[in-house]
């Protein structure tokens, strides 16, 4: 009977181990599920705020172009050669200022164009990805529920099995899978006991075929003899 109970707890940590790797493997899943719409929505963001960019100097191109079409007005207007000079002088300011508008919006164009001939075979390129990752997590999911039912079943089963047991020899048989790495019962074979490797002596392998309940000397689980061959 504990043989069987071992049995179905090897199974039940074996299933849970499963549970814990596709866990894991779904939570690795979404990130990467969220990882790749933050990039594509970054994307799309920087692409919005270079139209902004875009607009901003645009306006602020035509503003000077309005500022240096009446300085020149004002140039034919003046009455001496010092005013002349001054506006000159602003109207050589505002120039040089437009002209590096006009760079930088040179630049911010560029990189819209660059966006906008990029983002769509990025967005299709991220959908795709996202719908086999989708397939991938769906895949896993199902394996994960799978567990989830086989766990549930080897559990009742294992109630079944315990409400059996002499409960002191059940308390033992958790105790020692706690303490022993999750094998409590080990098979003699060839008069060695299997969890150690140490030789069991021929009186307590007489008393294990008598029915008794014998513990290892060496390393305390409860043995029983494995059947030859
Ligand atoms: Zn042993």
């Amino acid at each position: 009977m504990l043989i069987g109970l071992q049995k179905l707890d090897l199974e039940i940590d074996k299933t849970l181990k499963k549970k814990e790797e596709l866990t894991y493997q779904i939570q690795a899943l979404e990130k990467e599920l969220v990882s790749l719409q933050e990039k594509l929505t970054d994307k799309e963001r920087e692409l919005k705020n270079i139209r902004r960019q875009v607009r901003e100097k645009e306006k602020d191109i035509e503003e000077m172009s309005l500022v240096l079409a009446k300085h020149e007005e004002e140039k034919y207007k003046v009455k001496s050669q010092g005013e002349f000079t001054a506006i000159e002088r602003e109207i050589a300011q505002v120039e040089r200022k437009k002209e590096e508008t006009e760079d930088l919006l040179l630049e911010l164009m560029e990189r819209e164009e660059e966006l906008i001939s990029y983002l769509p075979s990025f967005k299709r390129e991220t959908e795709e990805k996202r719908k086999s990752l989708g397939e991938e997590k769906q895949i896993l999911s199902k394996s994960l529920e799978n567990l989830v039912h086989k766990e549930e079943k080897l559990r009742s089963e294992r109630k079944k099995k315990v409400s059996q047991l002499n409960s002191l020899l059940l308390g033992q048989y958790e105790q020692l899978r706690r303490t022993k790495d999750g094998l409590a019962i080990a098979a003699v074979k060839n008069g060695v006991c299997q969890g150690c490797n140490v030789g069991v002596p021929p009186s307590l392998i007489s008393r294990i075929r008598r029915g008794e309940i014998v513990y290892c000397e060496s390393c305390s689980r409860i043995l029983y003899i494995a059947e030859e061959g």
